[in-house]
């Protein structure tokens, strides 16, 4: 007989109520108060009487696989197995003892992970992985990322900031990740040079045309060679048009920036 066709597995955001430590599934939404007992610490008091303590870590966020087994590894040593992710790629470990806390942190600190980013401090930067996955990027915005938390992280870990402040740095000013108080982009300052020879072999047209989000390119005939023209005065230095015609040179070391826009 032949066997049942094999059924698609469903896909999308799991249930999280398997994953949660015990303590958090037992009083979920049943919170009395918390406070925050020292920088990169939570402590939740349930109404049952239950408590839990949160200690968060950053990570570098693309992390290998023998990263992600050494925080594992720590879960189940010093955090009762359980972790979570926040949406800024910090990791965060429960811990139902307040005795086990102290102990977790120096596991942290010990394997070069900043324990802090609970109160007024400069977040783990948020940032668009383009590089690996777009066809826009100027540049590689982890790079960037890795530069400025080598900076900026004592501010994520002593947590003396007036507020909270959250970064967050693109690698083009369509600015993806720019869900922060300060995005950093790259930026484009002036239209793509276009490399004429090149566009009749290289480029499709049309869909070079039919990529621009302002309509500011049209076909045109150069030297008797079909090619493209810009409209200088309508170009807004996006970028788009570059990855489907690489003739459209926007790239430049003097005119492609770091842009920093303040105020969410
Ligand atoms: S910021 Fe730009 S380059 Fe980066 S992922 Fe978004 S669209 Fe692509
Ligand atoms: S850089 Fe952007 S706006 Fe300018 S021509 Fe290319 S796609 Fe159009």
């Amino acid at each position: 007989m032949a066997e049942a066709p094999r059924m698609p597995d469903e896909t999308g955001v799991p249930e999280i109520e398997p994953y949660l430590h015990p303590v958090l599934k037992k009083n979920y939404g049943n919170w009395k108060w918390h406070d925050r007992p020292r920088p990169g610490v939570l402590h939740h008091v349930a109404h049952s009487g239950d408590e839990v303590w949160t200690v968060r870590a950053g990570t570098q966020r693309q992390m290998d696989v023998y990263t992600i087994r050494k925080l594992m590894d720590i879960a189940d040593d010093f955090a009762e197995g359980y972790v979570r992710f926040t949406i800024r790629s910090n990791i965060e470990f429960m811990v139902s003892e307040e005795s086990k806390v102290q102990p977790l942190i120096d596991k942290l600190l010990e394997e070069g992970f900043p324990v802090g980013g609970t109160g007024n401090s400069i977040s783990m930067i948020s940032h668009t992985q383009g590089w690996l996955h777009c066809d826009i990027p100027a540049t590689d915005a982890s790079g960037a990322v890795k530069a400025l938390m080598d900076e900026l992280h004592e501010e994520f870990v002593r947590e003396e900031m007036p507020n909270r402040v959250r970064l967050t740095i693109s690698c083009c000013q369509i600015n993806c990740g720019g869900q922060g108080d300060i995005a950093i982009n790259i930026q484009h300052t002036k239209p793509p040079k276009i490399n004429h020879d090149m566009v009749g072999n290289v480029c499709e047209r049309p869909s070079v045309v039919a990529r621009c989000p302002v309509a500011a390119i049209r076909p045109a005939v150069v030297n008797g060679k079909p090619t493209l023209e810009v409209d200088e005065r309508k170009c807004i230095c996006c970028g788009a048009c570059f990855p489907p015609c690489p003739p459209m040179q926007i790239n430049d070391p003097e005119h492609s920036k770091f842009a920093i826009w303040v105020g969410g």
